[in-house]
C-alpha cells in the first residue's frame, strides 16, 4: 500500500517523515497538519499516543 502524506495526501517516496501521528512529506507538513487539527482532534490524538494508562 502506498504511503501518503497525512497533510497534503501526496504519495511518499523514500524520503518521508514517520512518527506516531502518521506519515508526512517533511516536518513542515507535520507541523501544518497539527495546526489544522481542532483542539478535540488534537486531544484524541494525544490519547491515542499513550499506550501507558495512568488511571
Ligand atoms: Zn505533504
Amino acid at each position: 500500500m502506498e504511503k501518503q502524506c497525512f497533510y497534503c495526501k501526496k504519495e511518499l517516496d523514500n524520503e518521508y517523515l514517520e512518527n506516531k501521528v502518521g506519515y508526512f512529506c517533511n516536518e513542515c507538513h507535520y507541523d501544518k497538519y497539527l495546526k489544522n487539527l481542532s483542539w478535540q482532534e488534537y486531544v484524541d490524538l494525544q490519547h491515542s499516543f499513550c499506550a501507558c494508562s495512568d488511571d
